[in-house]
């Protein structure tokens, strides 16, 4: 038995009536649901890139609908018992769907007819649609180019009709897309734009798409993905957009189409303060270990250890300044921790002999972390920054024994 779909005909179709011919037990992932093949239906299954309806069956859900062959399947949260049934489509859903994928082919047609860039690939995400597109780097004036191109096809609101014929019949028309099914087959027309077979569901006139928004396009492999709304999810996007740039103009003080400027100010000053701040650590590590070499007296072994452990208070970038300052003397090794993160540094004067990165691995051995360098100055991170006193303590020993 094959399912008759009544979106081929008339994809406005919300209501139907249909025979229950099957309803077994399936798991709808973990949840036992329902299986229901009917003689016909309105519900759009997945397939070609489009997402599948939702709707009701009797008092039941439709949780999701796929093909199986000639059948359409719909699974349902409840038993739908053999015979009549009514069935309906959730369309906020369906007619969202219908404008992305009218605008896809609308956009996809640009893209070929102005630009000689393919699409190869479509999908309906439930935030937002992607072509690819094959061929070089589609440059902004080709996005904005496609993009204007299809809403004026949207403005002149041509008709939409679906066709039926051969692929012989459709090449001569020069239809795109290869077509490896033989017999008759479905193709959509947007009048003066494309013709394209396809088994989906489309508005029947372009100025129900609203709207094309093309928000990017990304790498991916050897082709571009293009990615873009159409009709009511453009308005919400568009407006999303809005709300993020006026936020973005109130905490920057500034009006909306200011902010790339003020954005580029702030990354200035923020690269000038990050300077300032660079230079003034690092004089103070100069400072700081000018006054810890002269206090520190040197060992039976003759080195000169500093190992000291710093709270949150002290800069994340102030410890390698330090640690390096310190290796600057003779015989000296900084054994250097950070109790907020759990960074370590260890880090020698060559003539120390020691080998910074055998000590890293040994205290890595005891407390859990990651970390390397060479030998003479190595970073590294404990899994625990509550064990930075203990794993200092234990680098002290081991250099002091050695
Ligand atoms: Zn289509």
């Amino acid at each position: 038995m094959t399912t008759r779909r009544l979106y081929y005909d008339d994809s406005y179709q919300r209501e139907f009536s249909a025979q229950v011919l099957s309803c077994e037990p399936e798991l709808h992932g973990t949840t036992p649901a329902w299986g229901v093949v009917l003689d016909s239906t309105a519900l759009y299954p997945t397939s070609g890139g489009q997402p599948h309806d939702l709707g009701k069956l009797g008092d039941a859900n439709v949780l999701d609908v796929r093909d199986e062959g000639e059948d359409v399947v719909h699974v349902v949260d409840r038993e739908v018992p053999l015979g009549s049934v009514q069935g309906c489509v959730d369309w906020a859903r369906r007619l969202d769907h219908m404008q992305q994928h009218t605008g896809q082919h609308l956009l996809s047609a640009m893209f070929q007819e102005r630009f000689g860039r393919p699409t190869v690939s479509f999908h309906l995400g439930s935030d937002v649609c992607t072509i690819d597109v094959r061929g070089p780097e589609p440059t902004d004036e080709i996005l904005e180019g496609a993009e204007h191109a299809a809403n004026q096809v949207i403005s002149e609101d041509r008709p939409i009709a679906v066709r039926y014929g051969t692929a012989e019949e459709f090449a001569e028309l020069g239809v795109r897309k290869e077509v490896q099914r033989s017999g008759i087959l479905r193709a959509l027309e947007i009048e003066g734009a494309d013709v394209q077979p396809c088994g989906g569901t489309h508005v029947k006139s372009t100025a129900q798409i609203g709207i094309i928004l093309v928000r990017g396009c990304t790498k991916m492999r050897q082709d571009w993905r293009v990615e873009f709304v159409c009709g009511r999810r453009a308005g919400r996007v568009a407006r999303h957009d809005f709300l993020l740039l006026q936020r973005a103009a109130e905490d920057l003080g500034c009006a909306p189409e200011d902010v790339p400027a003020s954005v580029q100010r702030a990354i200035a000053e923020r690269d000038a303060h990050f300077k300032t701040l660079k230079s003034q650590l690092e004089r103070l590590a100069e400072i700081d270990a000018a006054a810890e070499l002269n206090a520190v007296k040197p060992g039976a072994n003759g080195l000169r250890v500093i190992a000291r452990v710093f709270d949150q208070a002290s800069h994340a970038e102030y410890l390698s300044y330090f640690a390096t300052q310190l290796a600057k003397a003779e015989k000296a090794v900084a054994l250097l921790a950070r109790s907020a993160c759990g960074h370590l540094i260890f880090a020698q004067h060559p003539s120390a002999g020691k080998d910074m990165n055998a000590l890293l691995k040994q205290v890595l051995a005891q407390f859990a972390g990651k970390g390397g360098g060479t030998r003479d100055f190595v970073r590294g991170k404990l899994s625990d920054a509550a064990q930075a006193e203990k794993a200092l303590a234990l680098a002290e020993r081991l250099v002091s024994a050695g």
